[in-house]
């Protein structure tokens, strides 16, 4: 397996990819459709880079164990070095955003959280983060895009980051205080509902956009 190059605005991003920090739960109708409870501070877990894959070749998924589910989640790219800061600073901080997978083995993962256990078998697995190129985030407002996700033609998750529970910048602050981020880290900011197996041939296309612009970002591509 080759090295996961970050790409921004078209070019190699200057840092490796680091860890990816994810969010579970930030939209509330996906927490309910899991019959999750939401929860009252950011639900945090980490993927590590060997997770990463490019969206845009084919999604391989693991055979054996179980269904594979999509999470489709706005990705944002880190850039410069957090650590304890305010949501101001957070914001500052954000070199650019893409769109993601965040795949998960929902039976191990059910099993994981019936034992207590910690979900990375369920959500670190080589290939478990397929993640666009990212886009500069300057001038767009982060709390209004939509996200959306077609499989095989249908529309499968739709969204807006406006119904995120922890909102991006508290969000990147907040996990600045349990832990520093560093340029080429990646913050996952969670799902909205609609999530579900994905099946091998399926054709994928994700979007990012704003209510009166084109698409920001769109992403084709095919399950393996
Ligand atoms: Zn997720």
């Amino acid at each position: 397996m080759t090295a996961f190059i970050l790409q921004l605005d078209g070019k190699p991003f200057p840092h490796a990819l680091g860890k990816i920090v994810c969010v579970g739960r930030n939209y509330a109708a996906h927490a309910a459709e899991l019959n999750n409870p939401v929860p009252s501070e950011p639900l945090l877990f980490i993927k590590p880079a060997s997770a990463a894959a490019h969206f845009s070749e084919p999604v391989q998924l693991p055979s054996g164990r179980g269904s594979v589910h999509h999470e489709l989640e706005m990705a944002v790219l880190i850039g410069a070095p957090l650590r304890a800061v305010d949501a101001a600073s957070a914001q500052q901080a954000i070199a650019g955003i893409g769109l993601a997978l965040d795949l998960t083995l929902r039976e191990v993962q059910d099993k994981l959280k019936r034992d207590a256990h910690p979900w990375e078998r369920s959500k670190a697995f080589d290939g478990a983060y397929p993640v666009s190129q990212f886009i500069g985030a300057d001038g767009l407002d982060l709390h209004n895009l939509t996200l959306q996700l077609w499989r095989a033609g249908h529309l499968q998750q739709s969204g807006n980051t406006r119904d995120m529970l922890f909102a991006v910048s508290a969000l990147i602050a907040e996990i600045s205080h349990n832990f520093s981020l560093q340029p080429g880290d990646i913050v996952s900011t969670g799902t909205p509902a609609g999530v579900g197996p994905l099946q091998s041939g399926e054709s994928l296309i994700a979007t990012l956009g704003q209510h009166t612009a084109d698409d920001l970002l769109r992403v084709e591509a095919r399950v393996a």
